[in-house]
């Protein structure tokens, strides 16, 4: 996979994707990710990128000019080809009037050839950008950041980890918060509880004993189904706790509904 990511601050990004999985998986060539500065598409002596707003107000925007030429110099379809194929290229934008970024949506992109990541700043980006060259806006949560960057960077963290190859163990990123069934393309192995949308089942390791504080003796005692019905009730009750949101959904089994009965002692 190849990634572009444009920026006004292209030294940014030395640092978040330099490490662990993100840093294997390119130097393994499973992504390849390029970091382009806007600036080198301005044509000015001062290498212009921002202007005034039209119709007044506050703040600065980014000027459409370098953009287009930017994402038009990398070589990826145009944008119609883009919508029409879909699945194998994307342009985004980042920008926090996008759809909301999720491990759904991290997984779609997974499975591309290409995305570039639009980073904007100041007030945000000349609109003709987000209608007519990027196919996509995305936001990663409902907050305003001062830039793209951060939001590019969790994008690719996410992305990186889901191709096959880049996590050491595949079957472990599928076993994680948020992942749904459709999005497993294997079966755990049975002591192991997949996460079906809902926040993961808690973890420990050694030592068994930690000041005083225990480890749940089932992770013990060698018996694969109560430790994969213990995982599945945790996993549950954590939900119902933190994300109380996630258990909307429609995907959830009989045995879930049973363990969420006693675990609120209200039928489901
Ligand atoms: N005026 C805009 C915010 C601009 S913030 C508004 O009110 O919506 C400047 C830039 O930061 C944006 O252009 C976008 O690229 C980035 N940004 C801010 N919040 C973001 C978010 N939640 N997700 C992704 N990008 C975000």
């Amino acid at each position: 996979m190849k990634i572009d990511i444009v920026t006004i601050f292209p030294e940014f990004f030395r640092g978040p994707l330099d490490y662990g999985i993100i840093r294997r998986a390119r130097e393994a060539g499973l992504a390849e990710i390029e970091v382009h500065d806007l600036r080198a598409f301005a044509h000015d002596r001062h290498r212009t990128v921002d202007d005034r707003p039209f119709g007044g107000g506050e703040g600065m925007v980014l000027k459409p000019e370098p953009i287009f030429e930017c994402v038009e110099a990398l070589g990826v379809g145009s944008r119609e080809e883009r919508l029409t194929q879909p699945g194998r290229q994307s342009v985004v934008l980042l920008s926090a009037q996008g759809k909301r970024f999720d491990q759904s949506v991290a997984s779609e992109l997974a499975e591309m050839e290409r995305i570039v990541l639009i980073c904007g700043r100041y007030e945000g980006v000349d609109e003709r950008v987000g209608q007519f060259l990027a196919d996509r806006e995305l936001s990663i949560g409902d907050y305003v950041l001062s830039g793209g960057e951060i939001g590019a960077a969790v994008i690719v963290d996410c992305v990186t980890r889901l191709i096959p190859g880049a996590v050491g163990n595949e079957a472990s990123t599928q076993q994680e918060s948020f992942t749904t069934h459709e999005q497993q393309l294997t079966d755990g192995p049975n002591s192991t509880c997949a996460s079906g949308g809902l926040l993961d089942y808690p973890h420990y390791t050694r030592p068994a004993d930690f000041r005083g504080m225990g480890v749940p003796e089932v992770l013990a005692s060698g018996n694969h189904e109560e430790i994969r019905r213990w995982r599945r009730r945790t996993a549950l009750e954590k939900t119902l706790r933190n994300r109380p949101d996630l258990l909307q959904q429609p995907a959830l089994s009989a045995e879930d509904k049973e363990l969420l009965t006693q675990i609120t002692g209200k039928e489901i």
